[in-house]
């Protein structure tokens, strides 16, 4: 597919990664292995509506490359635009379709919907307070 504006570019994020890391912690989500989680920025995309999508190395692709899954999130530009509150549940959001299998599916958007975002973005506000607390 041929862009229309300019190149897409890709950076890492370590902040955000960073902050993935503690909301994996604080929500105690062990199902996923950060160590095969990666948070990018990308640049130049033409979509308007997407603030941040999940990819995964599929099954097919597994095999071939005689690996375990891997998944990426990526943040489009209008991420860092977003209030902190808004961002930890875009995170919280992307991290929910990781299935617990970890297995290089997809959990979609009848499971990763308002309601539940918002249940464990609740969650994560909670152990951050006492986190600060204790
Ligand atoms: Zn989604």
């Amino acid at each position: 597919m041929r862009q229309k504006r300019g190149k897409l570019k890709y950076e890492p994020a370590p902040d955000l990664q960073a902050r993935m890391l503690q909301i994996i912690r604080l929500l105690e989500l062990s199902h996923v292995r950060a160590e095969r989680v990666k948070c990018l920025r990308s640049f130049g995309s033409s979509s308007h509506r997407t603030i941040a999508r999940c990819h995964a190395l599929g099954k097919l692709m597994q095999h071939a490359m005689e690996t375990n899954a891997f998944y990426a999130i990526e943040f489009l530009e209008r991420f860092d635009k977003l209030s902190q509150q808004d961002q930890d549940k875009t995170i919280i959001h992307e991290l929910m379709h990781i299935p617990k299998s970890f297995g290089g599916g997809f959990r979609h958007h009848d499971f990763v919907c308002g309601e539940n975002v918002d249940l464990l973005y609740q969650k994560f506000e909670n152990s951050l307070r006492k986190s600060w607390f204790c």
